[in-house]
């Protein structure tokens, strides 16, 4: 039996026509390590026809007969936790206890969406004395989800649970790196009783399976997650075609820390922010706003605190080399654009090395227009920035192309709402860092996106509205 990992399409294995195939690399050692089949526009057409086909029996489902199968499916999830995080280990490098949790997060998608599948109702207008109107809300029908390899059955799962909570069926691509645990996911709704068609898995390339997908005629809504560029790209088709689209791309997030802040606390979230998933996270706190009087201070916490933080179990390796050349590049940008090492840099890693770890690193600069204060990196990079007002902090953070998330870390409740008001982004922490919690709307502004994922918000973008008016005389 080949290893070859298969598109999922009606319930059935099936490979590309043409025999097509990628083969990625392990991240830890770089020997390869999955073979795909790498679809095209006949697998895409496959796919699309076995959702289009499923979608009246799933739309005409009980609602909650959908809801059962999917809370079985977040408790298969739990149950296969070990082995679904082994996947995605063997795929990232991922630390183990960061691939467990992001799994445990999937199967609270599941759960969430299961219990709000009586939801998308509709609600009664008042018009006339002779009319009955009322709203219902419906699923769309054959929904295109594309996924990065950041995070990769959490993504899935974060965009899946609620348009399957609202009746549509699914065709999604994930990315070509990190293909293993989407493929897991679709057995585990074969299991669980999930009709064949509501779910399908078509692998491979973005240029090519990605973009058929989003342009065929029977995909009637995309959730996309991943770059500005590519997202640009996909809103564009989805423009031309006039179907709704939700983009969840990148982000350059601030963490802004008062002087009167719990300092201990602002320094561990602060640490976290940046190297969780070794920074490869939209949300990631990659610009540290620190108040000038508590400077010196706090930044000698923060790079304590990082310096503890070791390779392989702390921080895994950027997930391809392609990913480690490119943050290495802005580390060999940091010198030319004057910044200060406070931590890391490009000293610190090597061309020659087994495996793409970068460790985390810390640039002090003034210059908050540079290139690495500005740019997303996708790496453990931390750019630190000092302010001296509230309104500096607050020109500073919304003086970039991105509005994913913002942190801000004051005791003062006043100053803490008067600059989370402020902010233009589509999220605030305050005193915390992400949560990552399914019920709140998660989602950006500027070039982070549009439309909202988790939390009743998601649920509204997989339905469309439709009014009834009935003349009662
Ligand atoms: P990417 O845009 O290159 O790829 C994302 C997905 O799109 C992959 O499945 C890829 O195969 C597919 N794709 C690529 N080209 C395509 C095309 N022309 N048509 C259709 N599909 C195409 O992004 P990436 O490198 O996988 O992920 C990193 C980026 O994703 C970062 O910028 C990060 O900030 C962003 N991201 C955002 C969120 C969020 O929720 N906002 C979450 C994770 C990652």
């Amino acid at each position: 039996m080949s290893d070859k990992l298969l598109h999922w399409i009606d319930n059935e294995q099936v490979d590309s026509a043409d025999g097509a195939s990628v083969t990625t690399h392990s991240p830890v050692t770089g020997e390869p390590m999955t073979t795909l089949a790498s679809g095209g526009e006949r697998e895409v057409s496959l796919a699309v026809a076995a959702a289009s086909a499923a979608a009246p029996l799933w739309r005409n489902t009980d609602a909650k007969q959908r809801g059962r199968l999917l809370h079985a499916l977040s408790v298969a999830i739990r149950e296969n936790s070990q082995s679904l995080a082994d996947d995605e280990i063997a795929e990232t490098g991922k630390p183990r206890s960061t691939a467990l949790s992001e799994i445990a997060n999937s199967a609270d998608y599941f759960e969430y969406y299961a219990a709000l599948v009586h939801l998308p109702a509709g609600e009664v207008i008042n018009t006339k004395a002779t009319e009955h109107t009322f709203t219902i809300r419906e699923p769309i029908g054959v929904v295109a989800v594309i996924t990065p390899w950041n995070v990769p059955l959490n993504q899935a799962a974060r965009a899946c649970a609620p348009a399957l909570a609202a009746g549509n069926t699914v065709v999604i691509k994930p990315a070509e790196v990190t293909s293993r645990t989407t493929i897991r996911l679709a057995k585990l709704m074969g299991e669980v009783g999930i009709p064949a068609g509501v779910f399908n898995v078509v692998l491979g390339k973005g240029s090519v399976a990605g973009d058929a997908l989003v342009r065929q005629d029977a995909v009637r809504k995309v959730a996309f997650t991943g770059s500005v560029g590519v997202g640009r790209l996909i809103g564009k088709i989805a423009a031309d075609r006039i179907i709704p689209v939700t983009l969840e791309l990148g982000g350059k997030s601030a963490n802004i820390v008062f002087a009167d802040a719990d300092l201990d606390a602002a320094a561990s979230e602060t640490v976290r922010a940046f190297t969780s998933n070794a920074g490869q996270v939209c949300s990631a706190g990659t610009r540290l706003l620190v108040q000038s009087s508590i400077r010196e201070e706090f930044l000698a916490k923060v790079v304590e605190q990082a310096r503890t933080l070791s390779l392989g179990s702390d921080v895994g390796p950027l997930i391809t080399r392609d990913q480690y050349l490119k943050v290495q590049e802005h580390l060999n940008l940091a010198p030319t654009e004057h910044a200060e090492t406070l931590l890391g840099g490009i000293g610190a890693t090597s061309d020659n090395a087994v495996g793409n770890y970068i460790p985390p690193t810390i640039y002090a600069t003034q210059n908050s227009n540079s290139r690495i204060a500005t740019e997303e990196i996708f790496g453990p990079v931390l750019v630190a920035i000092t302010f001296e007002s509230d309104e500096e902090a607050i020109r500073i953070t919304n003086d970039s192309d991105y509005g994913l998330i913002a942190g801000v870390w004051t005791r003062d409740i006043s100053r803490a709402l008067t600059v989370a008001r402020s902010l233009e982004v589509g999220q605030v922490f305050v005193n915390t860092w992400s949560t990552g919690a399914v019920e709140t709307p998660f989602g950006g502004v500027k070039e982070s996106g549009y439309g909202r994922e988790k939390g009743i918000e998601a649920l509204h973008h997989y339905t469309q509205l439709k009014c009834v008016v009935i003349a009662t005389v």
